[in-house]
């Protein structure tokens, strides 16, 4: 596969990135998508704003960045998926151990009272 250029050209800063990852990064954020949806309005208009989103459309057909955007999502939620299961079913027993645990602790501030009393001379 050809290196993908690390930069985004219809951000205002023109940023450049260190590798995909922090690129894709970008390409997914709002500021970014913020951007490229500013830019299809004011493209309309302007022709300079224009070309820059068919340089950019071109460079995201280009190095298929839809399709890395795509694999990166998958194998991030296969990873929360995999990371959730544990603290899914904690999740249960966690809520009946603050039922259980609500009695207990009136019980416990009324014996703290009474000792409280008992100490009192
Ligand atoms: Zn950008």
């Amino acid at each position: 596969m050809a290196s993908v250029p690390l930069l985004c050209n219809i951000c205002p800063k023109e940023p450049e990135f260190s590798d995909i990852s922090h690129l894709l990064t970008h390409v997914a954020s709002k500021g970014h998508l913020f951007q490229h949806h500013e830019a299809q309005i004011r493209g309309r208009q302007d022709a300079t704003i224009r070309g820059k989103l068919a340089t950019y459309d071109r460079w995201h057909e280009r190095y298929h960045i839809g399709k890395l955007l795509s694999d990166r999502r998958i194998a991030k939620e296969t990873k929360d998926a995999s990371s959730r299961k544990p603290s899914g079913t904690a999740k249960p027993s966690a809520a009946a151990s603050t039922k259980t645990a609500k009695p207990r602790k009136r019980r416990a501030t009324t014996t703290a009272k009474q000792r409280v009393c008992a100490l009192a001379p």
